[in-house]
């Protein structure tokens, strides 16, 4: 007999296997991230069709084989149907699912992972904002900081003095913001460093305190969308070749 194991959770990819099965990822709130391959699922009657869909949270149960898990049962709970008419939005649950699947390791259950994850798409499928990106860097950010990986943003991370509006710099390695004058110093031997404007900084420190009164009034210019996407980007890759070690 196996035993069966019921969960909520949010379906992150789906990827064809065989004739007619598909493989899951699946971030479920009480395992954390699992695959669980879904058995003739692309045959029409299947009864698992209707609640495993990319995106969609559903209550799900699975069985715990030799080599692998497999789907038994699935409910729909909220489809997200937003997400489907907007590229857009669909676009940035793509990046969120990447990210997710990128950062985090296969079950190791976090309820904190698990609530940002549910807030994101709630919020994502909901909200009218006049720039989406901004709730995919909500969930980026956010998820770094509970995986251990908030950067320092108000005081320097070499020298600890508070900072002020000069010219700043990112240092992933020290784990957040530096100033000037330590830049200065270490600029010959470092290659990891970026210079970050102040801008983006004020806009990380709100997303971090997950302040959405302030959050959905942002108007961000160009120039700050780009470099908070290439600071976003630049940490990415920092945290990506030091977790795959
Ligand atoms: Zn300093």
């Amino acid at each position: 007999m196996f035993i069966h194991y019921r969960t909520q959770g949010i379906i992150l990819k789906k990827v064809d296997r065989g004739e007619a099965d598909q493989l899951f990822t699946i971030y479920t709130k009480d395992f954390g991230k699992l695959e669980i391959l879904g058995k003739a699922i692309r045959k029409i009657k299947s009864k698992l069709r209707g609640g495993a869909e990319i995106f969609y949270l559903s209550e799900i149960e699975f069985i715990q084989g030799k080599t692998h898990k497999t789907l038994t049962d699935a409910i729909l709970i909220n489809n997200f149907k937003n997400l489907r008419k907007d590229l857009k939005r669909l676009a940035i649950s793509y990046k969120i699912s990447e990210v997710l699947d990128d950062l985090v390791r296969e079950q190791e259950p976090d309820e904190k992972i698990w609530q940002l994850l549910l807030e994101t798409f709630i919020k994502l499928n909901n909200l009218q904002l006049t720039t989406y990106n901004l709730i995919y860097y909500y969930f980026f950010w956010n998820l770094l900081s509970i995986l251990g990986y908030q950067p320092e943003l108000y005081n320097c991370s070499l020298c600890q003095k508070i900072l002020f509006p000069e010219k700043l710099y990112f240092f992933p390695k020290e784990g957040g913001i530096i100033c000037n004058n330590c830049y200065q110093k270490i600029k010959s031997e470092e290659k990891e460093i970026k210079e970050i404007e102040i801008n983006t900084i004020k806009i990380l420190r709100i997303l971090l305190k997950r302040d959405w009164p302030i959050l959905k009034k942002l108007k961000i210019d160009p120039k700050t969308q780009k470099s908070l996407k290439e600071i976003s980007n630049f940490y990415f890759s920092y945290l990506h070749s030091i977790l795959m070690i």
